[in-house]
């Protein structure tokens, strides 16, 4: 009897759970629809503009009311359909209705939930908050944040690691956790996102939000507002370190960010090509503008050489060599690491489990590096 009424409570919560996933995925995925659409007169999108009042969303009806803030707005109508007809495209099964309300939103009420945000934000129990940035894509920016995370984590450190990488967000990948669907908590009237969690690091990515294939739409004031949800919501606890994964190269988000939180320093990684490189100095620019004035603790150099294992003695420079350790010395920065080329650094970042967690030599570099940003950041910051 005991047993039949435990299945039956286990079945009722599954059923529960798997419900509510579904709910929370559709409107994830109802507001980034939302957010494609833009006013042509205020130029703004629908979900930063305050034009989204409530969405209610089962598998059979989904709701809409959208609210104008003129009394009669010409492109309300015009709107309103293409809303629907998007909606319906997404989910041809159900019954799509959209409201049109006129009048005042509530964007002053927005401005001050804003505030309010950031004067409560979770971010009051982080020690030191770290950017990890790159001139351009694919040198290995993500890997790099992912593995001093793990290193600073190994040396006993509190972590937490935010991908703010919008245009390819890769983290949940990195620490294996795609499949983590964060949930809300409300504690005194407040709402708070729950982080994953691997091995004591805290991990919060834009991905968990979004799928990947609509990372193109979150552009602009959309990825801004999520990110300022992320940075001020997420529960982050006591943490000694939180490092932030940029986009690459330097634009809108970066400012954003750094508008928003105290950044104590920044790491820069790039490959030793002398075009990876000249990106890097426009990044490097951009951290030391004295608008910005956030301090460079220093430059990684990644894929600096690949040694074959038959030939242990033996380096070859596949991009070049030491470009990134030069420009280093050139512009008063400290080199934090040389990282070869390693079978390993690439398999761990594929299969969800950063190598400086399987493989010595990576380790060895790694915490190199993050010995050398500990130093750095107690010394300078
Ligand atoms: P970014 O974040 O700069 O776009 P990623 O971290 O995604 O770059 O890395 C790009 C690719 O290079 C990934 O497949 C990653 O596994 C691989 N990679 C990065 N660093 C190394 C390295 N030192 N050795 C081998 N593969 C690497």
């Amino acid at each position: 009897m005991f047993i039949y009424n435990c299945d039956k409570v286990t079945t009722f919560f599954y059923i529960f759970v798997v419900i509510k996933d579904i709910k929370k995925r559709m409107d994830r995925e109802i507001r980034a629809i939302l957010a494609s659409v833009v006013h042509p007169e205020t130029e703004e999108n629908l979900v930063d503009g305050g034009f989204v009042e409530s969405i209610s969303a089962t598998e059979q009806k989904i709701t809409v009311a959208l609210r104008f803030r003129k009394s009669r707005d010409p492109f309300a109508v015009k709107i309103k359909n293409r809303v629907e007809e998007l909606i319906q495209d997404l989910y041809p099964d159900s019954t799509v209705t959209v409201f049109i309300k006129q009048g005042e939103n509530n964007s002053a009420k927005r401005k001050e939930q804003i505030e309010d945000m950031q004067r409560n934000s979770t971010t009051s129990t982080i020690g030191k908050v770290v950017a990890v940035a790159s001139g351009k894509g694919g040198v290995g920016k993500s890997t790099v944040t992912s593995n001093l995370a793990v290193a600073l984590a190994n040396m006993g450190y509190k972590v937490g690691v935010l991908d703010a990488d919008i245009y390819g967000p890769s983290q949940s990948k990195m620490f294996g956790v795609e499949d983590y669907l964060p949930d809300a908590v409300q504690v005194d009237g407040r709402d708070y996102i729950i982080p994953a969690e691997v091995g004591n690091i805290k991990i919060i990515s834009i991905a968990m939000f979004i799928r990947p294939t609509d990372a193109l739409l979150w552009r602009g004031t959309m990825a801004n507002s999520a990110l300022r949800q992320l940075i001020h919501q997420t529960q982050w606890g006591e943490l000694d370190y939180l490092l932030i994964d940029l986009p690459p190269g330097t634009g809108d988000i970066h400012l954003s960010i750094i508008g928003e939180l105290t950044i104590d320093g920044a790491v820069i990684v790039s490959t030793p090509q002398q075009v990876a490189v000249a990106d890097v100095v426009r990044g490097v620019e951009m951290f030391r503008n004295p608008n910005v004035n956030i301090p460079v603790l220093g430059v990684i150099e990644n894929m600096s050489w690949f040694t074959p294992a038959e030939l242990p003695n033996n380096r070859y420079y596949i991009f070049g060599n030491g470009g990134a350790a030069r420009y280093a010395e050139v512009a008063g920065v400290k080199l934090l690491a040389q990282i070869p080329i390693i079978q390993a650094i690439m398999e761990g970042s594929d299969n969800g489990t950063p190598a400086v967690n399987t493989t010595a030599e990576v380790e060895k570099y790694y915490r190199q590096a993050a010995e050398k940003v500990v130093e750095k950041l107690m010394k300078d910051c």
